[in-house]
């Protein structure tokens, strides 16, 4: 049988590849990074309501992988945190919410051990460049070098600047961007400095500054013990400080330069309650300030060609952080595409009655969810905005409208 074809070994593509390999269905997974570990060492994610879905798409191994790669073990263990959002004013929390089960992940390590058992089928250093459609029922992806391999369905899952996406919606596949600018660090931090910060949530918390809108997001990376420096003398943490803010004018534009990026990251901080303040003076010159430029993309409808083309993940839905749920999405896309990949394996149903299917779900469940990720962002840097009806904290909901 000609097999499913996964562009992007990311979270999502891997775990569809775990899913259909427990299946028996034949994959090949196609990742334009040159190696696995090509990317640095990457931030935290929180798993929460996937998680169930998780256990029935990986073998007990893997996920046994993916709770040993937590930001900090010793928390994991009897997570107790809130989902905290404070007044950066004053330190007061604004809301306290106790949280369902959460695995916070390093996104990174994730995707090492999800590849663990199909290492076979990734295949390193291979940017797909182009869909060739011409055999109705089948598939083809072309690579940069001008290679070509065949399958029977093509799934685009490499992220929110998807090339499948731009294949599928030539017309509208770019992301929509936001008036919101966001810049982030990742520091190490000795266990007195990181303490301040860690009393408040031990795994990461986020708030509001009411005169100036700004946001602020604290976030445990790595602790002593995983990083290998515990009971030494030189025992640190690595945590990760971001901070976005309302894009007014051209003052409020994202520098070039690092020094510039994280003078404006100060500046920004000046009128935080001290503690929060500190956090962002002591982040050492030099440091390398990351931009994430904010946008989305509402999943709009496409052809999917008979079903032989398809989208998942952030490729099919990008969303903003604020909500932290979009891997949570990927990860039920993959799990509602591996039924509809064995129905149409086993002859139960033809792959425009799946693919469909699984689009008509997946749309109705993620384009309310980008709407409602976008509404967190700009509510989050408006502090007359943010109640209990704020999309901030309605709840997270698995299903569609
Ligand atoms: C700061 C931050 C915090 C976040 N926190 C959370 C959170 O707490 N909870 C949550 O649910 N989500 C969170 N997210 C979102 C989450 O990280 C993404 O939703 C998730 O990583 C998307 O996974 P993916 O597999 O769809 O795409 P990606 O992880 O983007 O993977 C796509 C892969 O495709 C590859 N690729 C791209 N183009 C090609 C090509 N042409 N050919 C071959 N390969 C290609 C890429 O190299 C990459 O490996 C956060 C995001 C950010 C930025």
């Amino acid at each position: 049988m000609e097999p499913v074809l996964i562009v992007g070994a990311g979270i999502v593509g891997l775990t569809l590849g775990q899913a259909l390999k427990q299946k028996n269905i034949p994959f090949e997974i196609y990742e334009r990074d040159a190696t696995p570990d090509t990317r640095g060492q990457g931030w935290a994610i929180t798993l929460h309501w996937a998680l169930e879905y998780m256990k029935q798409m990986l073998p007990e191994e893997t996920l046994a992988r993916i709770r040993n790669v937590q930001v900090d073990p010793g928390i994991a263990r009897h997570d107790s945190g809130n989902f905290l959002f404070i007044n950066l004013e004053t330190g007061e929390p604004k809301f306290k919410i106790p949280p369902n089960v959460r695995w916070r992940v390093n996104r990174e390590k994730t995707r090492r051990a999800l590849l663990h058992g199909i290492e076979a089928h990734v295949h390193w250093d291979r940017r797909v460049v182009g869909l060739n459609l011409q055999d109705v029922n089948k598939v083809q992806l072309v690579f940069a070098d001008e290679t070509t391999v065949t399958g029977r369905i093509v799934i685009g899952v490499e992220g929110s600047r998807s090339m499948v996406r731009q294949v599928l919606r030539p017309d509208a596949f770019n992301n929509i961007p936001l008036s919101i600018n966001f810049t982030g660090v990742a520091i190490d931090l000795t266990p007195q400095q990181i303490k301040p910060l860690r009393d408040m949530d031990p795994l990461l918390f986020q708030g509001c500054h009411p005169p100036t809108g700004a946001f602020f997001w604290f976030s445990t990376l790595e602790t002593p013990c995983v990083n290998g420096t515990a009971d030494t003398d030189t025992e640190r943490y690595r945590a990760q400080i971001c901070m976005s803010w309302p894009a007014k004018g051209p003052e409020d534009e994202v520098a070039n330069t690092n020094e510039a990026r994280l003078a404006n990251m100060k500046r920004r901080a000046q009128g935080f309650v001290p503690f929060l303040q500190e956090a962002v003076d002591r982040i050492p010159e030099g440091t390398p300030v990351t931009e994430v430029k904010l946008a989305d993309w509402e999943c709009p409808s496409w052809n999917n060609h008979e079903g032989r083309i398809t989208l998942a993940g952030d490729a099919a839905h990008a969303m903003t952080m604020y909500r932290g749920e979009a891997a949570n999405h990927g990860l039920l896309d993959a799990y509602h595409l591996m039924e509809a990949v064995v129905k149409i394996y086993t002859g139960v149903a033809s792959p425009k009655v799946a693919i469909d299917e699984y689009e008509i779900e997946m749309r109705a469940r993620t384009s309310p969810a980008v709407r409602l990720s976008r509404q967190a962002c700009y509510d989050a840097h408006d502090w007359t905005r943010l109640d209990e009806t704020s999309a901030i904290l309605t709840r997270r909901a698995i299903a569609g409208e």
